[in-house]
């Protein structure tokens, strides 16, 4: 750490690039608040800019001013040296806020104490540091203490402020404070630390500057305006603590914003009962529904309600303790719930029954609260549709199509905590944080349960399936974090008694350990042994309202990848306008199946191979006639086979070694042989005979219905004879037939001949003139894009499976990519993001585009799709859309983040233009 005096060597001169949040002209690196409102968020943080923003429409806030995020990048290009001025321009501030509240900052007399708070641009709560009662000291407490005729509250907020400043500045660790609380507590047969006395609290504040005096080998620096340049420093630092990386890479947050840095002053929660300190939302974050929830506690301080230090009153409580703090609070919060035109979440603290809002930010929410809130602020005529839409997140639908827990279940329940976020969650339970990252991270579904969350844990709460904890209330670090991340989160069940050590759950009479499993039902609170069955979630009226709005804004078509009429049906359900990919071959794995498949693919004559062919097709007719019966009205693609033979087969080493063991025990005279050996070694034969170097690049696709005519030609008499057969139930089956991995127009111009032959044969057969099919083809290798506008003489559709397309044109395969290099490249950002997860722009989206445009010109209504996965990812939506393919297709479950990601690019497109 620097002082200001030898910042000589600061980012203006080192040539980087500009900073991400640009000085402005003026080059101010310190805004008083008066000075700044919500459109300077950028600049002074969110919290800065909302607490200027409170002022300026006339809400009751604290006097001070904020120290700009420009600052901090300047600082930590800096290495840690503090840009010129900025000592200065901080120095000048303080002196200005002395003379507006006629205090001086740690005087003996009427001491000026200060909070120094982090702020960054996206709200991170509980990411970063903040330090409280800045400027107490000894001479300055005994002060205080004079002014208030409180001296309980002196002590207190000095003993605070020593941990705070200990933990935050001086790098004690936080542990060394609460063991030392804790003892005092015992000693005095006291539980809260509110029992605590005057000389209690003095004894306290000593004991923890020796703790600090012992860990760190120096007193605490007692000048108050080193403090304060101290403290700004570490608040700085804090950008970069563990929890707040993991925190920015968990929400896209850019590594390179920086911090504010916020100097307020004090004002006292804890001056006995007129006080309090409080959170609160203006409407259910869990729900949505519009209710005055929030938490407070009486003589508390700072982080005490999310920190769970004692539990918390409800909000509602508030109203009969402090009645008119409580009237101002109800209409602050309408006033910046209208004013912003959003639920927000709201920091509070009443001195002496005086309200004070501290801070103010966008409420996070679940998805479920999401849409309601959205579509209620609509209904309340605060915000038009389609800025409904741009509210919601559509990565975050996903949530709401988790499993629920089957509502029929007759289980008893463990215990109740609070219903924090809501949800089912099923998982062993682990108890520390990192041992869920791990486990998590492996792909075991774990429960995270803890006495109470702190932000360190976030990793652990990101890979676990739910969170549980013993205490803390609803606006508790878990629950805020569950709801953020969608889990299910039960908190504050008082009954648990966790032995984090001995990694043991005791609840009532029953003990669990991390071998046993539980569910957690977020939505009710409810904790159950075991793991529950859980059902498909239900569409919800808000889910499908806000979702129709989506429908109306968007051009993309939304369809979805459904192998099997109970998927089809479950898309249409969520909105799926067609299938865009139906993969036959999943048809072929089924158990019962499979032999027949075998006895195709082994078949030494062309009349036993037709003879098996004949087994299978009224099979795949009866399944492509459940999909066209729940697509009725709407496009089917049904991709003819792709995958290579041999992977209906055994694997090679599995049949070499029952083939070893067969001749074993011939040679033991156990076996004749006669029976078993000599068709275990034809089929390995067979196998070893088939097998490729690199099947993915092998006889695979249109290549192997080429040489195997037979497969193609069974695969379209299903198709078009369960067509009729539906069409004959008066339903309306819409045909494609999917040509996959094509790479040659000659071959689809040959594939397309043999389908047409054989459909119109069927048709002919059936004596039906009017029933359309269509027949096209994937694109998903680069020659195919390339050469499209030749292989669109032969195709009425393009269907763009952009993960092969993605795998030919990267030249990787995925599934050695993501457990080893891939992962490696996105840790490092050589790539910056999973091609796989998201359309690579500029190489397969310009192969995607590029295809398009040439099958466009060959065939101006040539239709155009993309069936990847890519197909439910919001970013490769928006890019989709730009290109202009007619629809994408994804799974099922990503129909509706596929409409409103599709509603968003739209939206997002229009605003482009404007601008
Ligand atoms: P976070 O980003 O973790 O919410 P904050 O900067 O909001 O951190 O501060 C932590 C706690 O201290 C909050 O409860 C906040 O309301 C309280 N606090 C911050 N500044 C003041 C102040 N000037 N007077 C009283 N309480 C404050
Ligand atoms: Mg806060
Ligand atoms: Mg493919």
């Amino acid at each position: 750490m620097t002082t200001h005096a030898d910042s000589r060597t600061g980012s203006a001169t080192t040539g980087a690039p500009p900073p991400a949040s640009a000085p402005p002209a003026d080059g101010r690196l310190v805004y008083d608040l008066s000075e700044g409102n919500a459109g300077m968020r950028s600049l002074l943080g969110g919290k800065g800019a909302g607490v200027a923003e409170m002022r300026r429409i006339g809400v009751p806030v604290p006097d001070g001013f904020t120290v700009t995020t420009a600052a901090c990048v300047a600082a930590m290009r800096g290495g840690g040296t503090w840009p010129d001025g900025l000592w200065d321009e901080i120095q000048a501030h303080l002196d200005a806020l002395e003379r507006r509240t006629g205090r001086v900052l740690g005087a003996a007399e009427r001491p000026l104490l200060v909070s120094v708070r982090s702020g960054a641009v996206f709200s991170m709560p509980g990411m970063m540091d903040t330090i409280l009662n800045l400027g107490i000291s000894e001479q300055s407490a005994a002060g205080l203490a004079a002014e208030s005729g409180d001296p309980r509250f002196a002590w207190d907020s000095y003993r605070r402020f020593v941990q705070m400043y200990g933990e935050v500045v001086e790098g004690v660790p936080g542990q060394a404070f609460e063991d030392e609380l804790t003892a005092l507590k015992d000693r005095r047969g006291v539980r809260q630390d509110t029992d605590l006395t005057v000389d209690d609290l003095r004894e306290l504040t000593a004991t923890f500057r020796r703790v600090a005096r012992e860990s760190t080998g120096h007193d605490l620096p007692t000048e108050p305006r080193e403090q304060l340049r101290r403290a700004v420093d570490a608040v700085f630092a804090s950008w970069d603590s563990p929890r707040a990386q993991v925190y920015r890479r968990l929400n896209d947050i850019p590594d390179d914003l920086g911090t504010a840095v916020n100097v307020m002053q004090m004002v006292f929660g804890n001056k006995g009962g007129t006080s309090a300190t409080g959170v609160c939302f203006t409407r259910n974050p869990a729900t949505g529904t519009k209710e005055r929830y929030g938490e407070f506690l009486l003589d508390a301080q700072g982080e005490d309600v999310v920190a769970g230090i004692r539990t918390p009153r409800r909000l509602p409580e508030l109203e009969t303790v402090l009645p008119e703090a409580y009237a101002r609070l109800m209409s602050a919060m309408d006033r910046l719930e209208r004013h912003y035109g959003d639920m927000q979440d709201i920091e509070f603290t009443v001195e002496d029954g005086t309200l004070y809002l501290l801070q103010v930010r966008t409420g996070k929410r679940t998805a479920a609260a999401a849409l309601k809130v959205a579509r209620d602020l609509v209904a309340e005529g605060l915000i038009d549709k389609e800025e409904a839409l741009r509210r919601i997140d559509p990565a975050q639908l996903d949530q709401l199509l988790h499993p629920a827990l089957d509502p029929d279940h007759t289980a008893t329940p463990l215990t109740h905590g609070l219903n924090a976020s809501p949800g089912a969650a099923v998982g062993r339970l682990v108890f520390d944080a990192d041992t869920a990252a791990e486990q998590g991270a492996a792909g075991q579904a774990v429960v995270l349960v803890r006495w109470e969350t702190t932000p360190d844990d976030i990793h652990g709460v990101a890979a676990a399936q739910g969170v549980l904890t013993a205490h803390g209330g609803m606006t508790s670090h878990a629950a805020v974090v569950a709801r953020g991340m969608g889990k299910p989160c039960v908190a504050g069940a008082g009954d648990l008694r966790i032995d984090a050590d001995a990694r043991t759950l005791t609840i009532g009479g029953t003990v669990l350990t991390d071998a046993d499993t539980v569910t957690l039902d977020g939505t009710t609170g409810a904790v159950y042994p075991g793991a529950l069955p859980l059902v498909p979630p239900r569409v919800t009226d808000d889910f499908s309202t806000v979702l129709g709005w989506a429908d109306d804004v968007r051009r993309l078509g939304v369809r979805a990848n459904a192998d099997t009429g109970a998927d089809a049906v479950r898309a249409r359900e969520l909105g799926a306008e067609g299938v865009g990919l139906c993969r036959t071959e999943h048809m072929f794995m089924a158990t019962d199946r499979l032999p027949v498949v075998r006895r195709m693919i082994l078949a030494d004559t062309a009349a036993s191979r037709q003879a098996a062919l004949d087994e299978l097709l009224p099979v795949q007719q009866a399944d492509f006639e459940e999909i066209f019966t729940a697509m009725t009205g709407l496009p089917v693609a049904v991709r003819l086979i792709d995958p290579p033979l041999h992977e209906f087969l055994p694997d090679v080493v599995e049949q070499s070694l029952l083939v070893q063991r067969l001749e074993a025990g011939v040679e033991a005279g156990v076996d004749d042989g006669a029976g078993e050996l000599e068709p275990a070694r034809a089929l390995l034969s067979r196998i070893t005979s088939m097998a490729e170097a690199n099947p993915m690049l092998g006889t695979r696709g249109v290549r192997l219905t080429l040489l195997h005519p037979e497969i193609g030609v069974m695969q379209t008499r299903a198709i078009v004879r369960a067509a009729l057969a539906v069409r004959a139930r008066g339903l309306d089956p819409r045909v494609e037939i999917m040509v996959p991995l094509v790479g040659y127009a000659e071959e689809l111009r040959r594939m397309r001949e043999i389908v047409v032959a054989t459909a119109d044969e069927e048709l002919a057969a059936a004596g039906v003139t009017d029933l359309a099919y269509r027949v096209g083809t994937m694109i998903e290798l680069p020659r195919a894009a390339l050469t499209a506008g030749e292989i669109a003489e032969h195709a009425d559709f393009f269907s763009f499976g952009t993960n092969d397309l993605t795998q030919t044109t990267i030249g990787v395969s995925r599934d050695d990519a993501e457990g080893s290099f891939l992962a490696a490249y996105l840790e490092e950002g050589i790539v910056p993001a999973d091609p796989f997860a998201s359309l690579d722009a500029d190489g397969v989206g310009e192969l995607v585009r590029t295809g398009v445009e040439r099958g466009l010109r060959t065939r101006p209504d040539l239709e155009t799709g993309v069936c990847g996965e890519h197909g439910g990812d919001p970013a490769s939506i928006t890019l989709l859309d730009r290109i202009g393919v007619d629809y994408v297709s994804c799974s099922p479950y990503r129909v509706p983040v596929a409409r409103l990601a599709a509603a968003r690019a739209r939206l997002d497109d229009a605003a482009r233009d404007d601008a």
